[in-house]
């Protein structure tokens, strides 16, 4: 990823408040995609900024606190993610929690064998869930846009496949019928949680005269 200065002419510069490269990954193909000249930058050129808190009860919450908290801290134009995944039979957990599910230094790994074991004696019908994405843009000056998108699915007793991340060999997507992890890259981001936050943004992108 380069700086905001080598993003070209015409290219809008925005920063992505995440660290998590997959998911930055899945923003920049979907932006690409959508045949829109976005330059994403990351936070890898900002190491003296301080992480944003993650304390919010919402995933629309928590995005619009990162992208205010890093478009006030940089002075850049910042798009913030906030995403997980809400198990009927957990009462909506691990939800905003989902990233460390099994611990503050949980990998995913970690989550998927923590969520099996919480699912252990819930059958098969009973184990329907959904992936939730909420998207804030933000400048200095406040929320630009917001949007959030959500996919439904149901949990398998075992993994199913190798691509992806997170819990996706876990969630039998109700859209496809298979796992995200048994896709690629193109078919979740059709029915996605990210791909389906996104798509109101990048309309919003398009027409906005002042980005
Ligand atoms: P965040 O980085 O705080 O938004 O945490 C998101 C967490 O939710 C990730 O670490 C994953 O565990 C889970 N998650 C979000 N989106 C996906 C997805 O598309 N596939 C699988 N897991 C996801």
């Amino acid at each position: 990823m380069g700086a905001p200065a080598d993003s070209g002419d015409s290219a809008l510069a925005i920063l992505l408040a995440t660290r998590n490269a997959k998911k930055r990954r899945e923003l920049e193909r979907i932006a690409a995609a959508a045949a829109l000249r976005i330059h994403f930058f990351d936070l890898d050129l900002y190491p003296d900024v301080p992480t944003a808190p993650e304390e919010e009860a919402t995933f629309a919450g928590n995005a619009r606190a990162k992208a205010l908290w890093y478009a006030r801290a940089t002075g850049q134009i910042c798009l913030a993610d906030d995403s997980g995944l809400e198990v009927d039979a957990l009462g909506g957990a691990p939800g905003v929690r989902s990233a460390r599910y099994a611990g503050p230094q949980a990998g995913d790994a970690d989550n998927r064998r923590a969520l099996l074991a919480a699912l252990r004696d819930v059958p098969a019908e009973r184990r329907t869930a959904r992936f939730r994405c909420a998207l804030a843009l933000a400048d200095e000056e406040g929320i630009l846009f917001e949007a959030d998108g959500t996919t439904e699915g149901t949990l398998l007793a075992a993994e199913r496949g190798g691509s992806g991340f997170g819990y996706d060999p876990l969630f039998l997507s109700t859209d496809l019928g298979r796992t995200f992890a048994e896709v690629d890259s193109a078919e979740k981001d059709r029915v996605s949680h990210r791909g389906r936050a996104l798509a109101p943004l990048l309309a919003f992108l398009r027409d906005a005269p002042l980005l």
